[in-house]
């Protein structure tokens, strides 16, 4: 099902490859990374050489894609990409490595979930540049060393807890996405539309800002459907028109949506604002623990409105507030 509020990619945001900054410089918010990022750069082009293995990871919709291409972009090299899900075999990657050219990146989308052997593939070919093959099978099979281009990784995950240790271990450079603040997504809204070329007036772009929990990949979303909302109702695009496609949209104050509602609800209802166990949580609301923790959970935790305990859940003040709701006088908050 597709929620508009869903940070992980989607169908129709192949249009988004419009909004997507191209230069470091360019690029809105995540202030140190870029800072840090742009000395790792110069350092790898000064010496001419790969650069470090680099490992992000954040919240989906924050802009791991968009970084990697930078990235490569600026070091003047070719970029591959591939996801973990998407590599089912050993061959799978070695094909891809030996075609790198030398120094290129290759950008790994959801490197937490590549397959154990794959892995292991990787390892050799991160700190050496070199491949093992497995040639043949049974007694006759035997193991090839394949020398590669010099490139460098570039990992993406949502989890770095799910990492191995050996895996985490071979990325010198790992940096962490953070949600962005509403000034910066603020600039992302109002660039956004310059670049789609339709009128939005400041505080419609704050109003799509404040809305979209953090994430450039949901503020390019409510843009679009703003937009769409504006060019229909023949009206300009201000915080009044915002306002109304937002919550018609059923997207409310804080830019949470349907399932966020549910969620919080079900703490406060069901377990007197927790703390309750995510397992349980999950299989009330019918979805995966992974998707509560990777893609519910980060936004309200930031927020407060959610608390992580050892024993469970727990609904924060802002979250009783939001639901409008009292907190039960024992539990002290
Ligand atoms: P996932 O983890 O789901 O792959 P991601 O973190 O890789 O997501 P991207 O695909 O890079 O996210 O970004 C999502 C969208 O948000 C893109 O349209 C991108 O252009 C836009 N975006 C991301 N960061 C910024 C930014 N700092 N400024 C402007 N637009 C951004």
């Amino acid at each position: 099902e597709d929620r508009l509020t869903a940070p992980e990619r989607q169908e129709e945001d192949t249009g988004e490859n419009a909004l997507r900054p191209q230069t470091l410089d360019d690029f809105t918010g995540q202030r140190s990374l870029r800072e840090n990022l742009k000395v790792f750069v110069a350092a790898a082009r000064g010496r001419d050489e790969a650069m470090d293995h680099v490992l992000f990871h954040g919240p989906p919709g924050l802009g791991k894609t968009t970084l990697a291409q930078i990235v490569a972009r600026e070091l003047g090299v070719g970029f591959r990409a591939t996801s973990g899900p998407v590599l089912q075999r050993a061959g799978d990657l070695a094909a891809i490595l030996t075609n790198l050219q030398p120094r290129d990146v290759l950008f790994v989308d959801e490197i937490h979930r590549l397959q154990p052997a794959i892995e292991e593939t990787l390892y050799p070919a991160m700190e050496d540049f070199q491949l093992d093959l497995i040639i043949g099978e049974g007694p006759a099979a035997r193991t090839v060393r394949i020398d590669l281009p010099p490139f460098t990784l570039v990992g993406a995950t949502t989890r770095s807890g799910l990492l191995t240790q050996p895996l985490r271990d071979r990325f010198g450079i790992p940096l962490r996405l953070v949600f962005y603040t509403p000034d910066e997504l603020l600039q992302i809204v109002a660039r956004g539309a310059r670049k789609l070329g339709f009128s939005l007036t400041e505080d419609g772009a704050r109003e799509i800002a404040t809305r979209s929990r953090g994430t450039p990949r949901i503020a390019g979303r409510l843009l679009r459907r703003v937009r769409d909302f504006a060019a229909v109702a023949g009206r300009p695009a201000d915080r009044a028109l915002a306002d109304d496609a937002l919550a018609r949209l059923e997207v409310d104050r804080m830019g949470l949506d349907a399932m966020d509602r549910r969620y919080l609800r079900r703490i406060a209802e069901h377990h007197n604002g927790g703390p309750v166990g995510i397992e349980t949580l999950a299989a009330a609301l019918s979805e995966s623990r992974d998707t509560l923790e990777e893609v519910i959970e980060p936004y309200l935790i930031q927020e407060g409105l959610v608390l992580r305990t050892p024993r469970g859940r727990v609904l924060g003040e802002p979250g009783w507030r939001h639901l409008n709701m009292a907190p039960p006088a024992a539990a002290g908050l």
